[in-house]
């Protein structure tokens, strides 16, 4: 479970006054398993209450608990051993592009300190997850898309997390491949339980995999909806 108590995030802006809300302070609770969108216009701040899920942004004020932990007491090594149990993905997939698809994978297991043979066994697990088994030695330039973004959902869900947090994840995809990445997420919810919490700016995106979603505008949530149909994507 994720709640964020009256956290807040403040940037220096060079008109108003000074400062300004980038995230109001905030307050809402994602149950484990659920799918949550945040929506709404480039600028209202989705992102930024993403990335103070994990810590990404260090909030101004505020708590942020997950699983029961307070993460903004923790200590760094701490918070790094917490971020384990939540995983991102990224609109730009974030692969680093001279390590083969496994190595991506590994990366997260091998800062773990996993053993090597440990490793490759997750690794091929996680490849299978995301349907990607047979794209093991490949680099990420001979990916597609949608098997980029598949390959940061691998790499994602390697140390096992409770939670992922996803930025745009289908915003750089075409619809066909939007699909493949979205039914991934889905089949990860579905069987794992794992939380998801995503950013969009696309509106059937949300309508297809989301359970309840956030409207944010200038750094507020302004309304929380249940949804209802999930809709199949063409
Ligand atoms: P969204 O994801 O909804 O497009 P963001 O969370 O990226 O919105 O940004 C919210 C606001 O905070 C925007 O006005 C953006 O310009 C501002 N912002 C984001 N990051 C920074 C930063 N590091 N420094 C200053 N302003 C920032
Ligand atoms: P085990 O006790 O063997 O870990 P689990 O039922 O916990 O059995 O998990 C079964 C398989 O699913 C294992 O391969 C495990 O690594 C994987 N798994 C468990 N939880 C997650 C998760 N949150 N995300 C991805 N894979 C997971």
């Amino acid at each position: 479970m994720i709640v964020l108590d009256q956290v807040y995030k403040r940037y220096s802006h060079p008109d108003q006054n000074g400062w300004f809300d980038a995230v109001h302070p905030t307050s809402l609770t994602i149950d484990q398993g659920e799918v949550f969108g945040l929506i709404g216009f480039s600028g209202a701040g989705k992102s930024t209450l993403l990335r103070l899920i994990n810590l990404l942004e260090r909030p101004d004020g505020g708590k942020v608990i997950v699983d029961g932990q307070n993460l903004t007491s923790l200590s760094t090594a701490q918070l790094r051993k917490a971020r384990q149990n939540i995983g991102m993905i990224f609109q730009q997939f974030n692969l680093l592009s001279n390590l083969t698809v496994a190595d991506n994978v590994a990366f997260p297991l091998k800062i773990a300190g996993w053993s090597t043979a440990d490793i490759n066994k997750r690794v091929k697990e996680c490849l299978a997850i995301v349907d990607l088994e047979d794209r093991i030695n490949h680099y990420p330039a001979q990916l597609s898309g949608g098997q980029k973004q598949r390959v940061g959902i691998a790499r994602a869900l390697a140390p096992s997390p409770h939670v992922i947090l996803a930025d745009e994840p289908t915003s750089a995809l075409d619809p066909f491949t939007t699909r493949s990445v979205l039914d991934c997420l889905k089949e990860i919810n579905k069987q794992f339980g794992v939380t998801i919490v995503m950013v969009t700016h696309e509106m059937q995106v949300i309508r297809n995999i989301c359970n309840r979603a956030a409207l944010m505008e200038q750094g507020k949530i302004v309304e929380i909806a249940e949804i209802k149909d999930h809709q199949i994507l063409a």
